[in-house]
């Protein structure tokens, strides 16, 4: 399959991008690492005259450390350097496991996460565990600069709040507070190069290493429209003791709040089953690292 016709732009920096959005309007499109515009582009799906490189902007593909508290990720950052990250790895978790489950090493290398988030897939490895870090999104234009929380910026399907002359500069992060660990767990038919059937990321915050849970977040993908919060499941945990009961009656409250589709992928019924069990899991693993917190 043939690409259409194209005007292909490698803007230096932030301004010329933004200044070319603004120019070409709908009729352009931001390209970073590819993996889904150009396929849309093969499939006719997206026929854009303009296709505007964001990988040239000196700061996107960066991940900085805040002075005092979190972090901030440039929105170009693959997939890979998130996985093997270490600041990530140890206080981010469920961003890091989720940038090692996304597609196959070829695709993680150019994947980025403003990519994923901006592409809006319900099935998408990043939303999620973007949603349980309560994760800032930085969207820039010529008109100027918004902040939106990741749980108001999806719509539906492919959709977000998102204006065509807005980048995605930024993901910021605050740092859990200690007593917390997370989880990611990405359920697909085979193990390698797999679109979720049904995932789910998790946080747990202790108050102290044998303590009450003080907060919890739940994040479901691939079950409804768009990522799901599992607020009313989170509601169950916060204030009680930790137990494995516990964390089965806040998979069954999850189920509840999710409305998934019988596809090629799995029916609704496995998926529902799907969402207790690896809910009740992924508390459970979340839980495990809180209690093993480190400073
Ligand atoms: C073989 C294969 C396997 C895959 N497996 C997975 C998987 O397991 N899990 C998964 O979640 N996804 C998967 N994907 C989908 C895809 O790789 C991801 O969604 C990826 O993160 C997209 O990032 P990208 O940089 O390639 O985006 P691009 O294709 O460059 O862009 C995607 C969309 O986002 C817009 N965009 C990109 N960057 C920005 C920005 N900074 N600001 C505003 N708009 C922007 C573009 O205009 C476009 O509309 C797979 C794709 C392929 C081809």
């Amino acid at each position: 399959m043939l690409l259409p016709k194209f005007d292909y732009h490698e803007p230096q920096t932030l301004e010329e991008a933004l200044h070319l959005l603004s120019e070409y309007g709908g009729n352009a499109k931001l390209v970073a690492g590819g993996t889904d515009v150009l396929v849309r582009m093969k499939l006719k799906v997206d026929k854009p005259s303009h296709l505007i490189s964001i990988d040239r902007i000196p700061g996107l593909d960066q991940v900085i450390p805040r002075e005092r508290h979190g972090v901030t990720i440039g929105g170009g950052v693959t997939a890979a350097a998130l996985s093997r990250h270490e600041l990530i790895m140890d206080r981010f978790t469920p961003l890091a496991v989720a940038a090692g489950r996304l597609g196959a090493p070829m695709i993680r290398n150019r994947a980025t996460i403003g990519g994923n988030l901006v592409n809006a897939r319900p099935a998408a490895d990043f939303p999620p565990p973007c949603m349980v870090l309560n994760a800032t999104l930085r969207l820039k234009s010529n008109a100027g600069e918004r902040d939106i929380p990741v749980c108001d910026f999806f719509r539906g399907p492919g959709e977000t709040v998102i204006e065509p002359n807005e980048l995605l500069v930024a993901i910021d992060l605050d740092t859990p507070p200690p007593w917390t660990g997370g989880a990611y767990i990405k359920l697909g038919e085979r193990k390698a190069l797999e679109i979720s059937m049904v995932n789910v990321a998790t946080l747990i915050t202790l108050e102290s290493p044998q303590g009450p849970i003080t907060n919890a977040r739940i994040a479901l993908g691939a079950v409804a429209p768009t990522p799901v919060r599992a607020f009313a499941a989170e509601q169950l945990l916060i204030g009680e003791t930790p137990s494995e009961e516990l964390f089965r009656k806040a998979g069954e409250v999850g189920v509840g709040m999710c409305s998934p589709i019988t596809d090629h992928r799995g029916t609704m019924e496995y998926r529902c089953m799907m969402i207790e069990v690896l809910t009740k899991r992924a508390l459970g693993m979340a839980l495990e690292q809180a209690r093993s917190w480190k400073p």
